[in-house]
């Protein structure tokens, strides 16, 4: 079935949502003041945190491009580091109007939304923030199963380059704020709030940042199930008995 969409200007999406930024974006987004988070996810090279989750192989690929290849303890491994805007409650550019103040500026993925960036999850009108009206007028979104807005669909593929472009130097930029630890993928993210001078001293140090040394570098895996962990460690891989004292867990188990 077709998809039609009209944005409403209801503002929903813009509050209570971190939102995924570029590393040029995060730098400017620090640059004015901005909270950013960070959110870790890696997954084992045999295995763990991918086949687990029955990804497809065209899955796993669009998994292992955006990520950096590290070593979590003898394990090969990948991390993905995503650097997004803290949005506890309203975005701190949302107007009392719900209209963007920087709207000319706004993010990629505010550009984007509600499309999904990552190809091989479909567009769920009824996961998204969008009141119902907002499926129900304007342009074709989606026809014959194929994104048609095409100025859309190239803003997507920028996203998709800069997370493949952006990975090393985040990496960095971790490296930088002592942050080396992930959570596994499918089981949630660790995350991290730096301290905000921190992390924009280390942001707009990263260009002149040499590459390290130790290539891949040595990552940790935070896994709070005593079992699981038990059995990653038995892989070789490095788990993280505890998280730093900025760091938290956001688990994506369901409920039992
Ligand atoms: S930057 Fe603008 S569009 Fe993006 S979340 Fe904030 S208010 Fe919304
Ligand atoms: S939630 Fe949907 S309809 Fe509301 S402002 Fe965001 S994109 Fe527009």
């Amino acid at each position: 079935m077709d998809t039609r969409f009209s944005c409403t200007g209801c503002g929903k999406c813009c509050s209570d949502h971190h939102v995924p930024l570029t590393l040029a974006e995060a730098r400017g987004w620090a640059e004015d003041g901005g909270q950013l988070i960070v959110l870790l996810e890696a997954f084992l090279e045999n295995g763990p945190g991918l086949h687990s989750l029955n990804l497809s192989h065209a899955q796993q690929e669009h998994a292992r491009r955006r990520s950096l290849p590290v070593l979590c303890g003898s394990a090969p491994a990948y991390v993905s580091i995503t650097f997004a805007a803290y949005n506890l409650g309203p975005c701190r550019n949302l107007n009392a109007d719900n209209r963007c103040g920087i709207y000319a500026e706004r993010p990629l993925v505010c550009r984007i939304y509600p499309m999904e960036i990552n190809p091989h999850i479909p567009l769920r009108p009824d996961m998204k923030d969008c009141p119902s009206e907002a499926w129900a007028t304007g342009p074709a979104l989606i026809a014959g199963g194929q994104l048609v807005d095409a100025p859309l669909a190239a803003l997507i593929e920028q996203s998709r380059q800069a997370d493949r472009d952006d990975i090393a130097a985040k990496a960095q930029v971790c490296a930088q704020l002592g942050i080396h630890t992930a959570a596994l993928k499918g089981d949630g993210f660790t995350t991290y709030l730096p301290q905000p001078a921190a992390f924009l001293a280390a942001l707009r140090e990263v260009d002149n940042m040499p590459m390290p040394a130790d290539n891949p570098t040595r990552w940790d895996l935070h896994i709070p199930d005593e079992d699981l962990a038990r059995r990653l460690a038995e892989t070789g891989a490095m788990i993280a008995a505890i998280l730093a004292d900025d760091a938290m867990f956001i688990s994506l188990r369901r409920a039992a």
